[in-house]
């Protein structure tokens, strides 16, 4: 590799030496001393690596490439979808009436704008099977967040003021526990059975008088469908709990069930995750949230109505949790997910899910030889393998994944959900062809081979990267961010 793709950007310093032209002034400098308090002017002068432009062009395009994103390669992870991103929906969204309108502008001059919002509304209600649909929540844990005190102010409007709790099955993505203790609630966990499902038994000692929700997402983390829904939520409303639909990833289920249909009574989606917002480096998202019609009067205000021909945003809502976000969501995000619906179409959407499933079915019986499947059955987007066999060898699961980086594939998740023993988390998305698929497997059951006859290679990978293995604890609890001269 070229020195210069491995040095820092100060490393490259030569003094003296600068990416600009300007030219000479030819007004009076400022006097900064009479205009700044002292303790806000700079003592000394700050220690800036002095570079040419050609220099800099080069050094962070050559960072740039060491970056691995949806465009550059497959991208298995499992729990938080990762397809690729329709080029048109960035040309749509930087059309000069997307791009340009300013958010305090007067409604009469952003029809068009409003009118997208609104008919995006319109399609995540026939989507998700609610009622109404708020875009304001910037990521999908906004979005829970922003549910759960809907579902809370709600109790509180009934004069319900002890259910104070939520349930969430232990295979939960992470977010879910984290935004009922946000939302102020106390967080209950129920158990899955032998089968990777919620364990009714367990759900039915553990709700009562004190339930505010169950959340739950189906397909469950595991990849799994909730067969027992309907008896599922039955329990919930029994108890006069309500039940939150975490939909980050509907791309296993979409225009095929609906969780309005299952019974669930709010719902968030991940416009950046299923309706192919681009995101990874952390974001921006787009959350919104789905609610039957008794949450409706708590939605965050304003919403986007219809008043005739007229589009108005509607701040009347004195049951209205507030606002949740300032203006009214991530608007390029929304613009995005509105062109995918309106480009893939009823039929494009199904189609999406077919093939999620498929993909993944495909994968998990490929694999299903080389690593245990703790739960053989028919999975939704993604499935869970575990890596036990492998570790009864020495080699763990992170070994496995640190080997896959040596083929140029970003692993799938690991050691997620919890209750599968080293466990290796595969979700391919809709997006990939066959002979992609084909090829990450047939890498999965080599480094499987290799597990067996040359552990060490596994063990000691990845080899040919530019940054070997870390020592991850000290990564991620002292991580150094800044240059400091040695
Ligand atoms: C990604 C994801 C979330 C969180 O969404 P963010 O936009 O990252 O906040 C929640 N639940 C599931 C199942 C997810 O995959």
């Amino acid at each position: 590799m070229h020195n210069q793709d491995q040095a820092l950007i100060f490393e490259l310093s030569t003094p003296g030496r600068i990416g600009y032209s300007l030219p000479e002034m030819d007004v009076p400098e400022l006097d900064l001393s009479a205009l700044l308090p002292d303790g806000y002017l700079r003592t000394e002068e700050p220690e800036l690596p002095e570079v040419s432009e050609l220099d800099i062009m080069r050094h962070y395009t050559a960072l740039s490439r060491r970056n691995h994103g949806v465009d550059s390669g497959f991208y298995p992870l499992g729990s938080c979808t990762m397809k690729y991103n329709p080029k048109i929906n960035e040309n749509v969204a930087r059309f000069n009436g997307f791009a340009h309108v300013h958010p305090l502008q007067d409604e009469s001059s952003v029809q068009g704008a409003l009118e997208l919002l609104y008919d995006l509304q319109e399609h995540l209600i026939e989507i998700t099977g609610m009622d109404e649909v708020t875009l304001q929540p910037a990521a999908g844990a906004h979005g829970e967040w922003t549910g759960l005190m809907m579902i809370r102010a709600y109790h509180e409007a009934n004069g319900d003021m002890n259910r104070t709790k939520v349930i969430v099955p232990d295979s939960a993505h992470g977010t879910n526990p984290a935004s009922a203790s946000i939302a102020g609630f106390e967080t209950i966990t129920v158990k899955s059975n032998e089968h990777g499902l919620v364990d009714l038994e367990d759900l039915r000692r553990v709700v009562g008088e004190d339930t505010a929700a169950l959340m739950l997402t189906n397909p469950n983390t595991l990849g799994l469908f909730e067969e027992n829904i309907l008896e599922l939520a039955e329990i919930v409303h029994g108890a006069g709990g309500k039940l939150y639909y975490d939909g980050a990833n509907l791309n296993a289920v979409l225009s095929k069930a609906r969780p309005g249909d299952m019974g669930f009574d709010v719902v968030h989606l991940n416009l950046h995750k299923t309706f192919t917002g681009p995101h990874g480096g952390g974001g921006p998202g787009s959350g919104p949230v789905g609610v039957k019609v008794d949450l409706i009067p708590f939605l965050p205000k304003p919403i986007i109505a219809k008043r005739g021909e007229e589009f108005v945003l509607d701040y009347d809502r004195p049951q209205s949790i507030g606002r949740v976000k300032p203006y009214y969501g991530n608007f390029g995000i929304n613009v995005r997910a509105y062109t995918y619906i309106r480009s893939m179409g009823p039929d494009g959407l199904k189609a999406v899910t077919e093939y999620a499933v498929l993909n993944a079915n495909y994968m998990m019986r490929r694999l299903a030889e080389y690593y245990d499947l703790p739960f053989d059955r028919h999975c939704k987007h993604e499935f869970v393998l575990s890596g036990r066999r492998q570790k009864k060898l020495g080699v763990r699961t992170l070994d496995i994944a640190k080997r896959l980086l040596d083929f140029g594939y970003h692993p799938p998740t690991i050691y997620f959900p919890l209750n599968v023993e080293e466990c290796i988390m595969i979700e391919p998305t809709e997006t990939e062809s066959k002979e992609t698929l084909d090829s990450f497997v047939d890498i999965m059951i080599q480094i499987a081979k290799e597990v067996e006859e040359n552990p060490e290679i596994v063990q000691e990978a990845p080899h040919t990267t530019v940054v070997g293995r870390m020592d991850e604890t000290k990564a991620a609890r002292k991580p150094v961010l800044k240059y400091q001269q040695a």
